[in-house]
Protein backbone atom coordinates (compact mmCIF):
# COMPACT_ATOMS: atom_id res chain seq x y z
CA UNK A 1 0.00 0.00 0.00
CA UNK A 2 0.74 3.37 -0.67
CA UNK A 3 2.40 5.67 2.13
CA UNK A 4 -0.50 8.56 2.30
CA UNK A 5 2.31 11.83 2.71
CA UNK A 6 -0.95 13.99 4.36
CA UNK A 7 -0.60 11.58 7.19
CA UNK A 8 3.06 13.63 8.18
CA UNK A 9 3.14 16.72 9.70
CA UNK A 10 6.46 18.64 7.99
CA UNK A 11 9.00 16.87 10.89
CA UNK A 12 7.25 13.34 10.17
CA UNK A 13 7.24 14.06 6.70
CA UNK A 14 11.51 15.04 7.15
CA UNK A 15 12.10 11.90 9.10
CA UNK A 16 10.20 9.81 6.65
CA UNK A 17 12.67 11.23 3.36
CA UNK A 18 16.26 10.74 5.46
CA UNK A 19 14.79 7.32 6.17
CA UNK A 20 14.12 6.50 2.31
CA UNK A 21 17.73 8.05 1.90
CA UNK A 22 16.51 11.23 0.74
CA UNK A 23 17.44 15.03 1.69
CA UNK A 24 15.52 16.31 4.41
CA UNK A 25 14.93 19.91 2.46
CA UNK A 26 13.33 17.83 -0.39
CA UNK A 27 10.03 16.98 2.42
CA UNK A 28 9.76 20.79 2.60
CA UNK A 29 9.73 21.39 -0.96
CA UNK A 30 6.96 18.47 -0.89
CA UNK A 31 5.04 19.94 1.63
CA UNK A 32 4.83 23.52 0.23
CA UNK A 33 3.80 21.35 -3.06
CA UNK A 34 0.82 19.71 -1.90
CA UNK A 35 -0.59 22.39 0.26
CA UNK A 36 0.43 25.87 -1.45
CA UNK A 37 0.42 23.96 -5.03
CA UNK A 38 -2.54 21.28 -4.26
CA UNK A 39 -0.95 18.96 -6.57
CA UNK A 40 -2.41 15.62 -7.20
CA UNK A 41 0.39 13.83 -8.85
CA UNK A 42 4.29 14.09 -7.60
CA UNK A 43 5.15 14.70 -11.93
CA UNK A 44 3.72 17.91 -11.11
CA UNK A 45 6.47 18.96 -8.67
CA UNK A 46 9.38 20.33 -11.01
CA UNK A 47 11.77 21.26 -8.76
CA UNK A 48 12.49 17.72 -7.75
CA UNK A 49 14.09 15.79 -10.02
CA UNK A 50 12.62 13.11 -12.24
CA UNK A 51 14.20 10.19 -10.63
CA UNK A 52 12.91 11.55 -7.21
CA UNK A 53 9.58 12.19 -8.42
CA UNK A 54 8.73 8.60 -9.99
CA UNK A 55 10.44 7.12 -6.77
CA UNK A 56 7.78 8.95 -5.02
CA UNK A 57 4.91 7.83 -7.61
CA UNK A 58 5.55 4.43 -7.09
CA UNK A 59 5.88 4.21 -2.97
CA UNK A 60 3.39 7.10 -1.64
CA UNK A 61 0.43 9.52 -2.41
CA UNK A 62 -0.79 13.31 -2.29
CA UNK A 63 -4.17 11.93 -0.60
CA UNK A 64 -6.47 9.39 -1.60
CA UNK A 65 -10.06 10.90 -1.36
CA UNK A 66 -12.35 11.83 -4.07
CA UNK A 67 -16.08 13.93 -4.31
CA UNK A 68 -18.40 10.87 -4.88
CA UNK A 69 -21.09 14.19 -4.63
CA UNK A 70 -22.16 17.42 -4.10
CA UNK A 71 -25.32 19.41 -2.92
CA UNK A 72 -25.62 23.11 -3.05
CA UNK A 73 -27.41 25.26 -0.90
CA UNK A 74 -28.16 28.35 -2.94
CA UNK A 75 -30.17 29.69 -0.16
CA UNK A 76 -27.15 29.46 2.19
CA UNK A 77 -24.28 29.39 0.29
CA UNK A 78 -23.58 26.11 1.60
CA UNK A 79 -22.59 23.44 -0.14
CA UNK A 80 -21.94 19.98 1.43
CA UNK A 81 -19.46 17.22 0.02
CA UNK A 82 -19.75 13.74 -0.25
CA UNK A 83 -15.54 12.32 -0.06
CA UNK A 84 -15.55 8.79 -0.62
CA UNK A 85 -12.11 6.74 1.01
CA UNK A 86 -9.71 4.70 -0.40
CA UNK A 87 -12.04 1.68 1.83
CA UNK A 88 -15.31 3.07 -0.11
CA UNK A 89 -16.61 4.26 2.89
CA UNK A 90 -18.10 7.63 2.70
CA UNK A 91 -17.79 11.04 4.73
CA UNK A 92 -19.21 14.17 4.77
CA UNK A 93 -17.74 18.01 4.53
CA UNK A 94 -19.06 20.91 4.34
CA UNK A 95 -18.64 24.49 3.29
CA UNK A 96 -20.23 27.35 4.35
CA UNK A 97 -19.57 31.04 2.71
CA UNK A 98 -20.33 33.93 5.23
CA UNK A 99 -19.33 37.09 2.79
CA UNK A 100 -15.10 36.51 3.04
CA UNK A 101 -15.23 34.18 5.42
CA UNK A 102 -14.99 30.57 3.96
CA UNK A 103 -15.60 28.00 6.67
CA UNK A 104 -15.14 23.88 5.95
CA UNK A 105 -16.99 21.48 8.58
CA UNK A 106 -14.85 18.59 8.84
CA UNK A 107 -15.93 14.80 10.07
CA UNK A 108 -13.34 13.12 12.05
CA UNK A 109 -14.93 9.44 12.05
CA UNK A 110 -17.20 7.68 9.94
CA UNK A 111 -20.32 7.70 11.96
CA UNK A 112 -20.07 8.23 16.43
CA UNK A 113 -20.28 5.93 19.07
CA UNK A 114 -22.14 8.76 21.03
CA UNK A 115 -25.26 8.54 19.81
CA UNK A 116 -26.73 11.92 20.76
CA UNK A 117 -30.59 11.33 20.39
CA UNK A 118 -30.39 14.80 18.14
CA UNK A 119 -27.65 14.18 15.78
CA UNK A 120 -27.99 11.79 12.29
CA UNK A 121 -24.31 10.72 12.46
CA UNK A 122 -25.09 9.09 15.94
CA UNK A 123 -27.54 6.80 14.25
CA UNK A 124 -24.78 5.66 12.32
CA UNK A 125 -22.94 4.07 14.99
CA UNK A 126 -18.79 4.37 14.88
CA UNK A 127 -17.71 2.93 11.73
CA UNK A 128 -14.12 3.73 12.25
CA UNK A 129 -12.00 6.71 13.21
CA UNK A 130 -10.40 8.75 9.93
CA UNK A 131 -6.62 8.75 9.77
CA UNK A 132 -4.99 12.46 9.95
CA UNK A 133 -4.72 12.31 6.36
CA UNK A 134 -7.98 12.08 5.41
CA UNK A 135 -9.10 14.41 7.86
CA UNK A 136 -6.60 17.06 6.56
CA UNK A 137 -7.75 16.10 2.54
CA UNK A 138 -11.33 17.15 3.22
CA UNK A 139 -10.30 20.63 3.60
CA UNK A 140 -7.76 20.28 0.34
CA UNK A 141 -10.43 19.24 -1.68
CA UNK A 142 -12.73 21.63 -0.76
CA UNK A 143 -10.08 24.24 -1.52
CA UNK A 144 -9.05 22.66 -4.94
CA UNK A 145 -12.89 22.16 -6.09
CA UNK A 146 -14.34 25.44 -4.82
CA UNK A 147 -11.36 27.40 -5.89
CA UNK A 148 -12.32 29.32 -2.64
CA UNK A 149 -9.64 30.40 0.00
CA UNK A 150 -10.45 28.92 3.62
CA UNK A 151 -10.46 30.97 6.31
CA UNK A 152 -11.80 29.07 9.04
CA UNK A 153 -12.04 25.40 9.97
CA UNK A 154 -14.50 23.66 12.60
CA UNK A 155 -14.35 20.57 13.35
CA UNK A 156 -17.99 19.79 13.99
CA UNK A 157 -18.69 17.25 11.51
CA UNK A 158 -19.29 13.69 11.86
CA UNK A 159 -17.74 12.06 15.18
CA UNK A 160 -16.49 13.16 18.50
CA UNK A 161 -13.56 14.50 18.00
CA UNK A 162 -11.53 13.20 21.42
CA UNK A 163 -12.60 9.91 20.23
CA UNK A 164 -9.96 10.40 17.73
CA UNK A 165 -7.56 12.83 19.48
CA UNK A 166 -4.10 12.31 17.96
CA UNK A 167 -4.92 11.87 14.46
CA UNK A 168 -7.44 15.52 15.45
CA UNK A 169 -4.28 17.45 16.93
CA UNK A 170 -1.68 16.07 14.22
CA UNK A 171 -4.29 17.49 11.35
CA UNK A 172 -4.24 20.88 13.63
CA UNK A 173 -0.88 20.85 13.59
CA UNK A 174 -0.94 20.25 9.24
CA UNK A 175 -3.77 22.65 8.99
CA UNK A 176 -1.48 25.17 10.48
CA UNK A 177 1.83 24.91 9.86
CA UNK A 178 2.96 28.28 7.77
CA UNK A 179 4.92 25.74 5.17
CA UNK A 180 1.29 24.99 4.30
CA UNK A 181 -2.24 26.07 4.30
CA UNK A 182 -1.49 28.22 7.20
CA UNK A 183 -4.71 28.27 8.47
CA UNK A 184 -4.13 30.16 12.40
CA UNK A 185 -4.92 27.75 15.17
CA UNK A 186 -7.48 30.85 16.29
CA UNK A 187 -9.13 30.00 13.30
CA UNK A 188 -10.18 26.68 14.17
CA UNK A 189 -12.61 25.11 16.47
CA UNK A 190 -13.15 21.98 18.17
CA UNK A 191 -16.41 20.79 19.42
CA UNK A 192 -16.61 18.11 21.64
CA UNK A 193 -19.70 16.34 23.43
CA UNK A 194 -17.82 16.76 26.62
CA UNK A 195 -15.20 14.08 27.36
CA UNK A 196 -13.84 15.16 30.63
CA UNK A 197 -10.48 13.85 30.72
CA UNK A 198 -9.44 14.72 26.97
CA UNK A 199 -10.88 18.15 27.99
CA UNK A 200 -8.31 18.25 30.87
CA UNK A 201 -5.66 16.81 28.21
CA UNK A 202 -6.21 19.50 25.29
CA UNK A 203 -5.80 21.97 28.30
CA UNK A 204 -2.55 20.42 29.36
CA UNK A 205 -1.12 19.99 25.88
CA UNK A 206 -1.80 23.95 25.35
CA UNK A 207 -3.25 23.64 21.66
CA UNK A 208 -4.54 27.24 20.81
CA UNK A 209 -7.26 26.17 18.87
CA UNK A 210 -10.49 27.24 20.16
CA UNK A 211 -12.81 24.37 22.38
CA UNK A 212 -16.29 24.62 21.91
CA UNK A 213 -18.71 21.76 24.16
CA UNK A 214 -21.71 20.11 22.93
CA UNK A 215 -23.98 20.99 26.28
CA UNK A 216 -27.68 20.91 25.03
CA UNK A 217 -29.27 20.28 28.82
CA UNK A 218 -28.75 21.88 32.25
CA UNK A 219 -29.97 19.26 34.49
CA UNK A 220 -28.22 15.61 34.37
CA UNK A 221 -31.68 13.85 34.23
CA UNK A 222 -32.14 15.65 30.68
CA UNK A 223 -28.51 15.39 29.47
CA UNK A 224 -28.59 12.03 29.74
CA UNK A 225 -31.37 11.18 27.76
CA UNK A 226 -30.34 13.38 24.79
CA UNK A 227 -26.88 12.93 25.33
CA UNK A 228 -25.64 9.17 26.51
CA UNK A 229 -22.34 10.84 26.98
CA UNK A 230 -23.94 12.44 30.38
CA UNK A 231 -23.88 9.16 32.39
CA UNK A 232 -20.25 8.90 31.93
CA UNK A 233 -19.67 12.43 32.78
CA UNK A 234 -21.65 14.42 35.09
CA UNK A 235 -22.31 18.63 33.94
CA UNK A 236 -20.32 19.38 37.50
CA UNK A 237 -17.41 17.06 36.13
CA UNK A 238 -17.54 18.85 32.87
CA UNK A 239 -18.09 22.54 34.14
CA UNK A 240 -15.07 21.85 36.43
CA UNK A 241 -13.05 20.42 33.66
CA UNK A 242 -14.39 23.44 31.46
CA UNK A 243 -13.39 25.85 34.30
CA UNK A 244 -9.85 23.85 34.14
CA UNK A 245 -9.53 24.54 30.56
CA UNK A 246 -10.39 28.35 30.40
CA UNK A 247 -7.70 28.77 33.21
CA UNK A 248 -5.20 27.17 32.23
CA UNK A 249 -5.66 27.82 28.26
CA UNK A 250 -6.61 31.50 29.27
CA UNK A 251 -9.18 31.03 26.56
CA UNK A 252 -12.75 31.65 26.29
CA UNK A 253 -14.96 28.47 25.75
CA UNK A 254 -18.08 28.65 23.52
CA UNK A 255 -21.00 26.18 24.78
CA UNK A 256 -23.75 24.54 22.07
CA UNK A 257 -27.00 24.75 22.95
CA UNK A 258 -29.27 22.94 20.80
CA UNK A 259 -32.96 24.34 21.61
CA UNK A 260 -35.50 21.15 21.51
CA UNK A 261 -39.03 22.10 21.20
CA UNK A 262 -40.51 21.08 25.14
CA UNK A 263 -37.42 19.28 25.68
CA UNK A 264 -34.75 21.85 27.39
CA UNK A 265 -36.02 24.87 25.74
CA UNK A 266 -38.01 26.31 29.13
CA UNK A 267 -37.34 30.17 30.77
CA UNK A 268 -36.16 27.77 33.57
CA UNK A 269 -34.00 26.08 31.42
CA UNK A 270 -32.59 29.23 30.47
CA UNK A 271 -31.78 30.78 33.85
CA UNK A 272 -30.30 27.98 34.77
CA UNK A 273 -28.12 27.39 31.80
CA UNK A 274 -27.45 31.75 33.14
CA UNK A 275 -26.20 30.62 36.45
CA UNK A 276 -24.50 27.32 35.45
CA UNK A 277 -22.07 29.33 33.02
CA UNK A 278 -22.46 32.58 34.37
CA UNK A 279 -19.09 33.08 35.85
CA UNK A 280 -17.25 31.11 32.91
CA UNK A 281 -14.97 32.88 30.51
CA UNK A 282 -17.60 31.65 27.80
CA UNK A 283 -20.16 32.80 25.17
CA UNK A 284 -23.34 30.41 24.41
CA UNK A 285 -24.64 29.64 20.71
CA UNK A 286 -27.95 28.69 20.88
CA UNK A 287 -28.70 26.25 17.97
CA UNK A 288 -32.53 25.74 16.89
CA UNK A 289 -33.36 22.04 16.32
CA UNK A 290 -32.80 21.12 12.92
CA UNK A 291 -35.08 18.26 12.10
CA UNK A 292 -33.87 14.96 11.32
CA UNK A 293 -36.90 13.37 10.82
CA UNK A 294 -36.76 11.96 14.33
CA UNK A 295 -39.64 12.47 17.34
CA UNK A 296 -37.88 15.96 18.30
CA UNK A 297 -38.80 19.10 16.74
CA UNK A 298 -38.02 22.82 16.79
CA UNK A 299 -38.96 25.11 19.24
CA UNK A 300 -41.58 28.51 18.05
CA UNK A 301 -39.70 31.92 16.95
CA UNK A 302 -41.53 33.39 19.95
CA UNK A 303 -39.82 30.26 22.46
CA UNK A 304 -36.64 30.52 21.08
CA UNK A 305 -36.75 34.76 21.53
CA UNK A 306 -37.96 34.04 24.75
CA UNK A 307 -34.83 31.79 25.92
CA UNK A 308 -32.32 34.62 24.06
CA UNK A 309 -33.75 36.78 26.38
CA UNK A 310 -33.23 35.22 29.39
CA UNK A 311 -29.27 34.64 28.39
CA UNK A 312 -29.02 38.49 27.00
CA UNK A 313 -30.49 40.37 29.78
CA UNK A 314 -27.84 38.12 32.29
CA UNK A 315 -25.03 39.69 30.94
CA UNK A 316 -23.90 36.55 29.01
CA UNK A 317 -22.80 36.70 25.51
CA UNK A 318 -24.86 34.77 23.52
CA UNK A 319 -25.37 34.22 19.93
CA UNK A 320 -28.22 32.32 17.69
CA UNK A 321 -26.80 30.67 15.69
CA UNK A 322 -29.57 29.37 12.32
CA UNK A 323 -27.38 26.60 11.05
CA UNK A 324 -26.57 26.90 7.05
CA UNK A 325 -27.49 24.43 4.77
CA UNK A 326 -31.13 22.97 6.24
CA UNK A 327 -32.51 22.10 2.57
CA UNK A 328 -29.35 19.84 1.93
CA UNK A 329 -29.10 18.31 5.58
CA UNK A 330 -26.14 19.79 5.73
CA UNK A 331 -26.63 21.61 9.30
CA UNK A 332 -25.42 21.11 12.49
CA UNK A 333 -26.43 17.31 13.59
CA UNK A 334 -27.67 16.32 9.64
CA UNK A 335 -24.80 14.80 8.62
CA UNK A 336 -24.78 11.26 7.98
CA UNK A 337 -23.08 8.50 5.51
CA UNK A 338 -24.54 5.26 5.21
CA UNK A 339 -21.82 3.33 3.08
S1 LIG B 1 -23.55 15.27 18.11
FE1 LIG B 1 -21.38 14.85 17.75
S2 LIG B 1 -20.82 13.53 19.48
FE2 LIG B 1 -23.06 13.47 19.39
S3 LIG B 1 -23.54 11.67 18.10
FE3 LIG B 1 -23.44 13.49 16.75
S4 LIG B 1 -21.36 13.47 15.97
FE4 LIG B 1 -21.38 12.16 17.80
Amino acid sequence: MKTNLLDFTLAELSDYFLSTGEKKYRAKQVFKWIYENRISSFQEITVLPVNLREKLEISACPGNIKIKKKNISNQTNTIKYLHLLSDKKSIETVLISEAKRKTVCISTQIGCALRCRFCATGMMGLKRNLTAGEIVEQVLSIIKDSKENITNIVVMGMGEPFHNYDNVMKAINIFSDENGLSIARKRITISTAGIVPAIKRYADEGNKANLSISLNAVSDEKRKKLMPIGRTYPINDLISSVRYYTKKANKKVTFEYILIDGINDSVEDANKLAKLTGDISCKINLIPFNPIGNKYNRPSDEKIDKFFRVLSSSNIQVNLRWSKGEDINAACGQLVSFS
